[in-house]
């Protein structure tokens, strides 16, 4: 429909056409709200009702492009929803699932009428529609998947939306040709397979079926011609075999129903694509089902069959034993028919049935009263639980297993670029991580980050959903304190070899003066060691320079005791005397090689001691720190060290306040910070009523500046604790 069309049906004066459209609606309205009545209880057809009346009014004088009024498409999606009987909250989400998109209804307003669960469902759909599907490269589509999947905490947000994309496709001929093809490509790669994936089965083939209608419209008309012809050919055969089979399983003393299943139109396609299989080579197998009352049933069903006829060998498959990854459960055989025709036939109980044709869905089915949101959660939890205990080692199922986790095992974020390239990061990943994932560049000349179109900090950790813009300087360069927040390797990896490359010499000198405690402590002049000594000792240790090992000494690549100990000769070596004071002063400003605990934040003033930490340089803690306890025994990897004179930096430290609930009280309270000649790093909160606990990081010279600080925050009304937070 082209734009001035569309403008046309928008001017169609309204009150003739509001007539018509609600008598029209209401009839559809009618006629969803009286299946519903099957399975519903009156007061949950009352809610849907209003949900049905606000999501009309909402969408009033809105018109899809058929020149249907909108609530049309919420209606039948409530409709789809409601055939795989769904519950209340589902069907109350599904009416409204457009609201906030298309009308400027608020999620809180939903909240107030239909309760939180609605809301977040109705929010999780919009959510999913933001995004759009930009590449067909296989990996992206993976991702993308997988985005869904993460980011729907509640997989009923899924259901919605695979409802709601089924209805979009069943309603696409009216679109443009071009907007069909991407739609129908979109479904194709995206939510066909993850209806597949949550075994919602006849959502999967529809969804396949009409993708194939719209993407590849002639083969479809073609196809769907041969097999009719050929259906009409075979009907007689068809109708012999199936005879037999009921006969066959009636003297097996089985109660059953026999149907034959018709191939869809796809899987024929398919199959000649890719088995390079004629047309008529794949129409002259027949599908038959059988569905029996118990597992027991199955397998004699079976005997019976493979009694009838021949089984073809290597066919049969138990997937009662070992379900597929879907939770899919039947028996599978092919036997060899009158003819010579194959007969393909399916066996499994009527609880089988219902799972393969609603999968995930299934547990989502109405009941009475005691479907409340955790227990539904729950049920689910069991059921993905046991899809992967009884996982089999097909190739499908692991794949399923990667999707499992992003929803089970939230380990993974997934994030896209300003041009919509999709990222996967770990868990915790932050815009410095994200920065480097894009390229080494971009992470080593970061500044700053625009997350979701809002200027955020560096160190936000990201969600999966996120549109993370990363901005750049050439003239910046990484910050050793992104080190303790960056999750990923690749990040980390390359701050270290970019400030190792820029403080080399920072880091030779911490390794000189370490050597040279070390040395000193042997009662070793480091000034009497000779050139061939330094000469031996660096060839021994596979270095090319003494500066690059005195370097790889200050980032803790070799521990300073032993170099020093095969730098003296053995028989200089004697017991070190007492009262020599050889701790090494720390400035603070050593850069990367020495580095601050964040377990306990030492400041100027506390007692300190060093510990050399594998290839990350000297770790200074408080001196009682009850992490580094355990480690104490070492000797070796602990060095004295204390505070040089002439600092200037300043520390970051860890404070606890407890205060009173109160307006403006987070103000006051970062007022006397600054005014106490402080910045704040970071704050997080948690409240409990009438008190709130605030977690501060704050940046202090040394301790008399912390006690200064805590005194005049002390004076603050609301303030009614404070403390330091050490390990
Ligand atoms: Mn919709």
């Amino acid at each position: 429909m082209s734009q001035l069309e569309r403008q046309k049906t928008k001017e169609i004066p309204v009150r003739a056409k509001s007539q018509s459209d609600s008598s029209a609606s209401i009839s559809e309205a009618e006629l969803l709200f009286h299946e519903l009545a099957g399975y519903l209880k009156p007061e949950d057809i009352s809610q849907l009702q209003n949900a049905y009346l606000f999501s009309q009014s909402a969408h009033s004088g809105q018109y899809r492009e058929s020149g249907e009024p909108y609530i049309f498409h919420p209606l039948a999606v409530a409709s789809i929803l409601g055939k795989l009987h769904l519950d209340t909250q589902t069907l109350t989400a599904a009416l409204l699932h457009d609201v906030m998109e298309d009308t400027h209804i608020s999620k809180s307003e939903i909240s107030d009428r239909f309760g939180k669960a609605v809301a977040d469902l109705v929010d999780g759909v919009s959510k999913l529609d933001k995004i759009e599907f930009q590449t067909h490269m296989d990996a992206q589509a993976e991702n993308f998947r997988k985005m869904l999947l993460a980011m729907a905490r509640d997989v009923r947000v899924i259901l919605i939306k695979l409802a709601d994309r089924l209805h979009n496709m069943r309603t696409l001929e009216v679109m443009r040709l071009d907007k069909r093809r991407r739609t129908a490509r979109e479904t194709m790669e995206i939510y066909a397979p993850i209806a597949n994936r949550l075994g919602l089965n006849n959502i999967y083939q529809e969804l396949q079926e009409l993708s194939f209608h719209n993407l590849f419209p002639t083969r479809y008309k073609v196809l769907a011609k041969a097999t009719k012809a050929v259906r009409g050919n075979r009907r007689e055969i068809l109708k012999k075999i199936l005879e037999a089979i009921k006969q066959c399983l009636h003297e097996a003393g089985i109660d059953t129903k026999v149907n034959g299943r018709e191939k869809q139109l796809y899987s024929i396609y398919k199959k000649m694509v890719e088995k390079h299989l004629t047309f008529s080579e794949i129409f002259d197998i027949y599908g038959f089902r059988v569905v029996v009352k118990d597992i027991p049933s199955c397998y004699v069903a079976l005997g019976a069959l493979h009694g009838l006829y021949n089984p073809i060998p290597g066919k049969f498959k138990d997937y009662i034993a070992i379900p597929k990854a879907n939770g899919y459960q039947s028996l599978h055989s092919t036997l060899l028919g009158p003819y010579g025709t194959p007969l393909e036939v399916q066996i499994r109980t009527a609880e089988m049935h219902r799972i393969a044709e609603s999968g995930v869905a299934s547990h989502w089915l109405y009941k009475s009263s005691d479907s409340d949101l955790g227990d539904m959660h729950l049920r689910t939890h069991q059921w993905l639980q046991s899809l992967l205990e009884t996982l089999s080692d097909t190739e499908d199922s692991s794949e399923f297993l990667e999707h499992l986790k992003v929803d089970l095992f939230p380990g993974e974020v997934y994030v896209c670029t300003p041009q919509g390239k999709i990222l996967m990061l770990p868990k915790d990943s932050t815009a410095v991580d994200f920065a480097y994932a894009v390229h080494t560049d971009i992470g080593n000349c970061c500044v700053a980050v625009k997350i979701n179109g809002e200027n955020s900090s560096l160190r936000t950790k990201l969600r999966s959903g996120d549109r993370v813009e990363i901005i750049t300087s050439s003239h910046a360069g990484p910050n050793p304190a992104w080190l303790t927040y960056v999750v990923t390797g690749k990040a980390r990896t390359h701050i270290r070899s970019f400030l190792k490359t820029m403080q080399f010499e920072e880091s030779a000198e911490l390794g000189k003066r370490m050597l040279n405690q070390a040395l000193l402590s042997f009662n070793v002049d480091p000034q009497t060691i000779s050139t061939v000594q330094w000469e031996k000792l660096v060839r021994e240790s596979g270095a090319k320079s003494k500066q690059e090992l005195l370097t790889e000494l200050g980032l803790g690549k070799h521990l300073p005791a032993i170099v020093a100990k095969r730098l003296a000769k053995p028989g200089e070596l004697i017991f070190r005397s007492s009262g020599v004071n050889d701790a090494i002063a720390i400035l603070g400003t050593e850069g990367v090689a020495v580095q601050f605990a964040k377990c306990c934040h030492p400041i100027p003033g506390d007692p300190i001691v060093g510990f050399i930490k594998k290839n990350q340089g000297l770790v200074i803690h408080i001196h009682d720190c009850s992490s580094i306890s355990k480690n104490r025994n070492n000797k070796s990897n602990w060095l004295d060290v204390t505070w040089s004179q002439d600092i200037t930096k300043l520390f970051e430290v860890s404070i606890k306040m407890v205060v009173a609930n109160q307006r403006g009280v987070l103000a006051r309270v970062a007022a006397g910070i600054a005014e106490a000649g402080s910045n704040i790093d970071n704050i997080s909160m948690e409240g409990d009523g009438a008190h709130t606990t605030i977690h501060f990081t704050l940046q202090v010279s040394n301790r008399q500046h912390l006690a200064q600080l805590m005194r005049s925050l002390r004076h603050i009304r609301e303030v009614a604790r404070i403390t330091r937070v050490r390990g």
